[in-house]
């Protein structure tokens, strides 16, 4: 059994609330590049310029790339061999959303009450999902999610019978609503199977995948590009304002489901794909 100080989960939280926020990953960097060279409307090159250079700013200057510097959303993998001392977990966690979102003068997003509407000030608390792997170690992702997109997002049950073309379309669908609302080049990312909640979970742990990584699964990657390929001939192009690079990627996770039911759900992410993950 190895034990971990809570005080070290604070600690790395902070820094990558910091991170996030101020630099996008390489993976998304890349993208954004391929993008611009990929994009054939001068216009929607000219906005493909604007991201780079607003990135580039950003880094240098230590700000953040967007005002919206998110709900901040984790995804932690604990292993069962870990013990925590020096107070809970889930606090731990906030306190880091706490020092990192002051520190870092990163926008504070969060409401209290989602009806009463007062901000908490510090950003807490955080949205946390854990899981239980083997060893022990500690893996924390986190993804400052914008509202913008996340507002735009979908979770559709589907019948059997409606097949893969029908989760085909309604991805296809949901992204087109999200039109120019969602901020393209969007990332998309897509939870198929589950329950209702598994799906929307799965979509949006998909948008932590790298950039360019595909499904494992044969059928599963082929339908990734397929769509992609029908998003980008959609014609919304870089910041709503037409082109052929609408979506950046698309990442779809998969969970065996019911007999009678086939969820789907489509998280949809700005071009501000925030993601940073460390190794306890
Ligand atoms: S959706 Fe993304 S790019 Fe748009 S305002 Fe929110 S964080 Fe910024």
């Amino acid at each position: 059994m190895r034990t971990i100080n809570v005080s070290e989960i604070t600690t790395a939280v902070k820094e990558l609330c910091i991170d996030a926020n101020y630099r996008l990953s390489p993976d998304m960097i890349e993208a954004i590049k391929n993008g611009r060279e990929n994009e054939k409307s001068e216009l929607g090159k000219r906005i493909f310029e604007q991201l780079e250079e607003n990135l580039k700013i950003a880094g240098e200057e230590q700000i953040p790339i967007c005002q919206d510097t998110g709900m901040a959303v984790f995804f932690v993998d604990i292993g069962q061999d870990v013990h925590f001392e020096g107070g809970l977990l889930t606090d731990a966690i906030n306190e880091g959303v706490r020092q990192g979102y002051i520190e870092g003068y990163l926008r504070k997003s969060v409401v209290k009450d989602p009806l009463i509407r007062e901000n908490t000030g510090d950003n807490t608390p955080a949205v946390i999902h854990y899981n239980i792997v083997p060893g022990d170690k500690v893996e924390i992702t986190i993804a400052p999610k914008g509202f913008g997109s996340e507002n735009m997002s979908r979770v559709f049950m589907l019948k059997p019978a409606d097949g893969e073309e029908g989760v085909k379309n309604a991805i296809i669908q949901a992204v087109k609503d999200a039109g120019p609302n969602a901020c393209p080049p969007m990332v998309v990312g897509v939870g198929i199977g589950g329950t209702f909640e598994k799906s929307a979970l799965m979509a949006k742990e998909a948008l932590t995948r790298k950039v360019g990584e595909h499904s494992e699964i044969p059928y599963v990657m082929e339908m990734e590009k397929e769509i992609l390929d029908k998003i980008n001939k959609s014609g919304i192009g870089p910041g709503g304002l037409g082109g052929t690079v609408t979506a950046l990627a698309v990442n779809i996770n998969t969970y065996p489901t019911h007999i009678a039911g086939l969820p789907v759900a489509v998280n949809i992410c700005c071009h501000v794909n925030r993601h940073r993950n460390v190794v306890l």
